[in-house]
């Protein structure tokens, strides 16, 4: 009967589990309760390191994919010290960015997001994946992405067109710093990896979030 199923859909999203918002601190050992209650600042840097300063005016390195940090307690006592916890903490709650990622504003939807740290600055749901399809804002044309490359529409230079992507007439309304996007057309032959390849701004193409097909 499709209304009991109605019902099933809705009380999966009816209202939200109770739950705290921080853990029960009197039941933490001591390094995890002063992780999460004493004011310290976590900075991102890269590969994975990150910059905490203490309560103490004192500035460490973690470095989390080690478990690694350069304080005291860490170094000399070998624990699992209150700044290690407290990245750790800041990347489960989404307020520092993960390892190998960066804070950037995606070139596709504009948005802060937790981007790749090497490569363009395009976040997961904008990030368009080789065989997905998509369609050209300009023309309605189907076409297959091959790759997201590295260079922006103004570093690309078009062959024959002596210009780069973003001077080209038809992108004219797409941002010069957009990422190119390398394209083929489905029907254009039929290796994939063969067909020739033709360079987009990312925003000019309509990615529907899509099984790939290639
Ligand atoms: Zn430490
Ligand atoms: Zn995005």
């Amino acid at each position: 009967m499709t209304h009991s199923e109605h019902a099933t859909a809705s009380s999966d999203s009816a209202a939200p589990r109770r739950r705290p918002l921080a853990p029960d601190t009197r039941r933490l050992e001591t390094r995890s309760a002063r992780a999460w209650t004493e004011p310290m600042a976590v900075r991102s840097l890269d590969s994975g390191r990150y910059a905490v300063d203490g309560a103490s005016g004192a500035t460490y390195t973690v470095a989390l994919p080690d478990g690694d940090c350069d304080c005291p307690d860490r170094t000399f006592r070998g624990e699992r010290c209150k700044h290690l916890r407290r990245v750790a903490i800041e990347v489960t709650e989404g307020r520092v960015p993960p390892p190998g990622r960066r804070r950037d504003r995606c070139a596709g939807c504009r948005r802060e997001a937790f981007v790749p740290e090497d490569g363009p600055p395009v976040c997961d749901a904008c990030r368009p994946e080789r065989g997905n399809r998509a369609t050209d804002r300009e023309t309605g044309d189907t076409v297959v992405v091959g790759r997201l490359t590295d260079e922006t529409a103004a570093e690309r230079a078009v062959p024959g067109a002596n210009c780069t992507v973003a001077d080209y007439p038809a992108n004219g309304s797409y941002p010069d710093d957009d990422p190119v996007v390398e394209v083929v057309y489905p029907f254009d032959g039929p290796d994939f990896d063969d067909r020739r390849r033709y360079a987009f701004p990312l925003s000019r193409l309509a990615v529907p979030g899509e099984t790939p097909v290639a």
